[in-house]
């Protein structure tokens, strides 16, 4: 099954995609909890569908004597096995998200072999978050820092170049390259001009598309092409939108994901008697981006589902 690139469907596509984020099952959960997600999304045509990718988490456990004891846990491990089985049963391009964090360049190489045995051409690289429960995004020794050296590993492999010198009849990958950018600014940089100096370090070490992070005000996004397109940065910046779904996200994302909710949005969600009355004013508010974004011109849009797709049926069934 050819595997169409992201840069090849949004080429060769005159309206906007539709495509959405899902995280692997927990641990313990077989492929229907997936199932549950894309089954409702199918009829809207997803033009691709991301796999979240989760390093592990440091947990502490009480032992008889009261102490703690430290140990660290995968609580959702499968990305690239669930990435496969996707595309194999669904037929649906996957965008499989690798990561620095947990990885040596050895290991990463080994990971990018195997996504490349299973004829999966699209990844989205970033670093990764510093582990729940630390501060500081800490490499492993020998891994890739910043999503800026990830994405100069890949594009080495595609142009055939393995860690190894002396690797024999070596072939190329093929791995179209997807990057993160934040129009509401990544939290560890100093200012933005600096947090654009390094996205377009990405685009031209090979980086051919950008995902951005969740934002509430459209404005944000347009602001943001606009900067990168000043910058020189050209590749096309799909837009990530996340419909609210519980009065407790009010605060939760902004400490999280550092994005801004508008005053407006926060009224109404507030003024909410229950959660179901928040999906609903999250879907409304969703609607209203989409068709902002839609009018200023994307190439897509993009929904963080976090599991649930409900919400974003509710969207497509507007929208697309
Ligand atoms: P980088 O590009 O490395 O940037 C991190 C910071 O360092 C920025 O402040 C940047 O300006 C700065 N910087 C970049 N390059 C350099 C350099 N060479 N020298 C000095 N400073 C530099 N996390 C996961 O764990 N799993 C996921 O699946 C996942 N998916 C994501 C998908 C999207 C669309 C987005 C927006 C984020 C995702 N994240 C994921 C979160 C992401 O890992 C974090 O936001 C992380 O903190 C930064 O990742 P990055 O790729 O932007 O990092």
């Amino acid at each position: 099954m050819h595997e169409p690139k992201v840069t090849e469907h949004i080429a060769g596509s005159d309206k906007a995609l539709f495509s959405f984020e899902l995280l692997p099952p927990l641990k313990g959960q077989d492929f229907s909890a997936i199932q549950q997600a894309i089954d409702p999304l199918v009829e809207f045509n997803p033009a691709f569908i991301n796999i979240t990718y989760h390093q592990q988490e440091v947990v502490y456990d009480t032992l008889d004597n009261g102490l703690m004891k430290k140990r660290t846990v995968r609580k959702r491990p499968g990305t690239v096995g669930i990435s496969a089985a996707i595309k194999y049963r669904y037929g649906i391009p996957v965008v499989p998200h690798i990561i620095c964090g947990g990885f040596t360049r050895e290991e990463t190489e080994n990971a990018l072999i195997d996504l490349n045995f299973l004829g999966i051409k699209n990844l989205l690289v970033v670093r990764g978050d510093p582990p729940v429960g630390m501060k500081t995004f800490i490499p492993e020794p020998d891994g890739n820092v910043h999503a800026l050296d990830l994405v100069r590993q890949i594009a080495e492999l595609n142009r055939g170049h393995y860690l190894e010198k002396d690797i024999k009849n070596k072939r190329t990958t093929d791995f179209c390259i997807g990057v993160a950018g934040y129009p509401e600014k990544h939290n560890e940089s100093p200012n933005f001009e600096s947090d654009l100096h390094f996205l377009k370090k990405k685009v031209e070490a090979g980086a051919e598309y950008i995902i951005t992070q969740m934002f509430f005000d459209s404005k944000k996004y347009t602001d943001f092409v606009k900067n990168c397109r000043e910058k020189g940065i050209n590749v096309p910046i799909i837009p990530g939108l996340k419909p609210i779904t519980s009065r407790q996200q009010i605060i939760s994302l902004p400490q999280t994901f550092h994005v801004d909710l508008p005053e407006e949005l926060v009224k109404e969600i507030l003024k909410c008697k229950d959660n179901k009355e928040v999906r609903q004013v999250g879907i409304e508010w969703a609607v209203m981006q989409s068709k902002e974004l839609l009018k200023f011109g994307v190439p897509g849009l993009h929904f963080y589902t976090m599991g649930k797709s409900d919400n974003i049926r509710e969207i497509a069934k507007q929208i697309f």
